[in-house]
C-alpha cells in the first residue's frame, strides 16, 4: 500500500484526505508558507472547512497533495 508524506514534515498518511487534515491542523509558518507556493491560503482553506458543507477545505488541499506529496512505498 502506498502512503503519502507531508511536503513539510515527516507525517505519513495512507490517504490524501487524511494528509490534508493533518496539514490544516498545523499552524507553524513552514506549513502555511508552502500553501502559498501552491496558490492556496491557509485562512481560506480553514474558512471553507468551517463555513461550507462537507469537507471543502480538506478536499481542495487533498487535490494539491495528490500532485505534490511524496509517495512512500512501504512494500
Ligand atoms: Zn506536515
Amino acid at each position: 500500500m502506498p502512503k503519502y508524506r507531508c511536503p513539510m514534515c515527516r507525517k505519513i498518511c495512507s490517504e490524501h484526505l487524511d494528509l490534508a487534515r493533518h496539514y490544516l491542523g498545523q499552524t507553524d509558518k513552514k506549513h502555511k508558507e508552502w500553501l502559498k507556493t501552491q496558490g492556496l491560503s491557509y485562512a481560506e482553506l480553514i474558512k471553507a472547512q468551517v463555513t461550507e458543507f462537507g469537507n471543502k477545505g480538506y478536499e481542495a488541499l487533498a487535490e494539491v497533495l495528490k500532485k505534490e506529496a511524496v509517495v512512500v512505498d512501504e512494500g
